[in-house]
């Protein structure tokens, strides 16, 4: 058992006398090795299975290590996560320490917190209802009662939008109704089950002759509240051992801290504290980035940061690319996810990571369009969410009751209909302050503002009711049932796993680091969300952002700064929604800087319709053939060998796919449209400024009959 671990590794799983340590960078085996601790120490009879309590952060997590345990032949060990032990324990030790059945977990928290700020007189819209429901969570798992809440939050450098004496308000009445209606909330389990250790020495001393071994793996993101319990389980026993990785912290917005995992060698000053440095998950290629960005890193975490070096053979460069929009970037990495399944990589061993759960929406909709499954994880799919499901009722609820409603009587654009109707769930212009799940929901609304917007835009006819009905059709696509696919995840939810290709998207500055990261601590936790990220690629990784948010909008965003002076080679692609795959350029040095050219613009958005029979096209293929698929072609043959024949010159030419100078949907939209001057080749799908400039006295030469195939391109 112990052969397939390296030394470091090997004295962790076998070092059962005194705490033990972990400190390591990612990759680096921590999760492994504390597994086979357990493994190795059941086997060679230093641990009873029934004994060992292993805690790790997610129930995934703890269901992929009971998986892991069970393979190692070390079944029946406990692996949970921090919540479901405590409640296990609550629920057998309530009866007796408090008597009576273990009172209900409330299932509609927010609901409470509203009552309570009710009866303090307060009205709550909902944004911050939800912001006032986080902080009281956040208090909780600090430890701060009430009375305190108001003076630490002044002392501490947490951004809240409320009054903190309000708040506090609210926090003390929702427990006194918690108290008075017999219910308690998801932090209470922690809390409750700590007071009972703590007050009761017999039941404290039952659960430490059951609980002889703990392992924690993630340690750094532990909170005040669950070190607290650790502590009590652990007792005045050594028989722990910890393992993180301080450039790893991404959870201190809800309360946890490294401290206990840096400090651990004073709390223990003879505990073994071991250090691994190999990385065994990623490349060289890929380890090299993880190191630079870490480089840069600032702060408490960034002071105990390790080298990692690589134990892999050498592999691809990391690719960084920089699209014109948001659609074009979506397009694009579902464009190079179907490339690498159909070059041999499983779906399953792919993953698009972004920064918050509202970017997934249009990842799940160009994966779907390029018929690559995938699946979320984490969050839900974006038309299963509560919020967007509830929005797409009250839009359905309001076209349906159009018809009497001036508003909706045409007199109003369909984006303002939508804001309308949506800031009755709490849509504002503005986002709410600060991040959790108030921002998430937000953003879940803004993204179908968005939508609305986009999709007048290419129908400025629409109604409501189109709208509603296009809403339908996106949901019943996504809902189709997936196996092993690519996996959607968010950063938070991708802490601890690992894939053969990953792609971080949306690496601008405002989404990465997010706007609302302000003061330098944030940032830092932003700076190690990404370096999260990074080491989640086994060999494959893909980092990429976008100049602007729509086709034609201002190209006004910039990559993150976290990237500077680290991007390899990279790419810039042209790609717009419109074109699809037009053109990318390799500028292929660390050097390059890719955002000299602006960003494609989009000509004036008029509703596309067929040619042929006139109806309006939705979708994208379409639109760039500018007629259905299967209406009738009137394609001038003679005209397309002709086009194409010229493209294969031009892309030998420029050392270029012959893709990247018109797709052969651009093509045939041109054989058959036959644009007799600029202004009609510029309106085919495709044809972007920059190319009108390069080809377009080609293409008008070539389509008034002129010969050009022989090349000559006159830039
Ligand atoms: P993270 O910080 O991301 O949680 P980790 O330190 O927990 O990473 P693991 O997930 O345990 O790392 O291991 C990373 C990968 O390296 C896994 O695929 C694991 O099987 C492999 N690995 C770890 N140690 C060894 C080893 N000694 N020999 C071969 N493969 C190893
Ligand atoms: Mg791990």
């Amino acid at each position: 058992m112990l052969d397939g671990l390296d030394p470091e590794q090997r004295a962790v799983a076998t070092a059962f006398q005194g705490p033990v340590c972990v400190l390591a960078g990612a990759g680096t085996g921590k999760t492994r090795a504390i597994t086979h601790r357990v493994a190795y120490g059941v086997r060679a009879g230093i641990m009873q299975p029934a004994s060992v309590l292993a805690v790790t952060f997610t129930n995934r997590a703890a269901g992929e290590m009971r998986g892991r345990l069970r393979q190692l032949g070390a079944g029946g060990v406990q692996a949970r996560t921090f919540h479901s032990a405590a409640l296990r324990q609550l629920q057998f030790f309530w009866p007796k320490a408090v008597g009576g059945e273990l009172p209900r977990i409330v299932d509609r928290k927010a609901q409470l917190v509203a009552e309570a700020a009710a009866r303090c007189r307060l009205r709550l819209d909902r944004n911050e209802l939800r912001e006032v429901t986080g902080e009281i969570e956040w208090a909780k798992v600090t430890q701060t009662v009430p009375g305190d809440y108001a003076a630490v939050i002044a002392k501490s450098a947490r951004e809240t939008a409320r009054d903190a004496a309000e708040t506090a308000q609210v926090y003390a009445m929702y427990e006194q109704l918690k108290r008075d209606r017999s219910v308690i909330d998801f932090e209470d389990v922690l809390l409750l089950t700590v007071a009972i250790l703590q007050d009761r020495h017999d039941i404290a001393d039952q659960v430490r002759r059951q609980y002889q071994h703990f392992v924690v793996d993630e340690y750094q993101d532990v909170s005040p509240l669950q070190q607290r319990l650790l502590e009590l389980w652990v007792g005045e026993r050594e028989t722990l051992c910890v393992v993180g990785d301080a450039s790893q912290t991404i959870y201190s917005f809800t309360g946890a801290t490294p401290e206990h995992l840096i400090n651990f060698r004073t709390r223990h000053p003879n505990a073994t504290v071991v250090k691994l440095v190999r990385d065994y998950r990623s490349t060289p290629q890929v380890v090299h980035l993880a190191n630079g960005l870490l480089a840069q890193a600032r702060g408490r975490a960034a002071e105990h940061r390790l080298e990692l070096v690589s134990q892999r053979a050498k592999g691809p460069e990391p690719v960084c690319t920089e699209y014109g929009d948001e659609p074009a970037e979506a397009e694009g990495t579902a464009r190079r996810i179907r490339d690498l399944v159909a070059a041999g990589v499983p779906a399953g061993e792919i993953a698009v990571l972004f920064r918050i759960n509202a970017q997934s929406a249009i990842y799940e909709q160009a994966l779907a369009d390029a018929g690559v499954p995938y699946q979320l994880r984490g969050a839900e799919r974006f038309f299963e969410r509560q919020e967007v499901r509830e929005a797409g009722a009250a839009l359905r609820g309001a076209a349906r009751f159009g018809g009497n409603d001036a508003l909706l009587d045409g007199m109003v654009e369909l984006p303002q209909q939508v804001r309308a109707v949506l800031s009755a769930k709490g849509w504002t212009d503005q986002p709410p302050a600060g991040s959790g799940p108030v921002r998430d929901r937000w953003e879940s609304l803004a993204a179908l503002v968005r939508l609305a917007e986009d999709f007048s835009g290419a129908r400025p006819e629409a109604t409501l009711a189109d709208l509603v009905a296009e809403l339908d059709e996106r949901a019943a696509a996504q809902h189709a049932p997936t196996v092993q696919g690519v996996t959607l995840a968010s950063l938070h939810a991708a802490k601890g796993l690992e894939w053969d290709a990953v792609f971080l998207v949306g690496l601008a500055e405002g989404t990465m680091p997010i706007t609302y990261a302000k003061t330098d601590e944030q940032i830092e936790e932003e700076r190690r969300l990404l370096y999260v990220g990074v080491t989640r690629a086994r060999v494959h990784l893909s980092l990429s952002w976008a100049l602007s948010r729509a086709p034609g909008g201002r190209a006004s965003r910039r990559a993150t700064r976290f990237l500077q002076g680290l991007r390899p080679g990279a790419t810039r692609a042209a790609w717009t929604a419109a074109s699809g795959a037009a053109g990318s350029v390799e500028l292929g040095t660390a050097t390059a800087r890719a955002a000299e050219e602006p960003a494609p613009r989009r000509r004036d958005r008029r509703p596309a319709r067929c040619r042929v029979c006139g109806r309006t096209l939705t979708e994208a293929g379409e639109m760039k053939l500018m007629r259905c698929e299967d209406c009738p072609s009137d394609m001038d043959e003679g005209l397309y060998e002709r086009l194409h024949a010229w493209r294969e010159v031009q892309a030998r030419e420029l050392g270029q796919p012959a893709y990247c100078v018109f797709t052969d949907k651009t093509l045939v939209a041109i054989a058959e449209t036959v644009p007799g001057d600029e202004r009609a080749l510029s309106a085919i799908s495709g044809v972007v400024r920059r190319k009108l400039t390069r080809f377009g006295p080609d293409v008008l030469a070539i389509c008034a009959g002129e010969d050009r195939s022989g090349g000559g391109g006159d830039g």
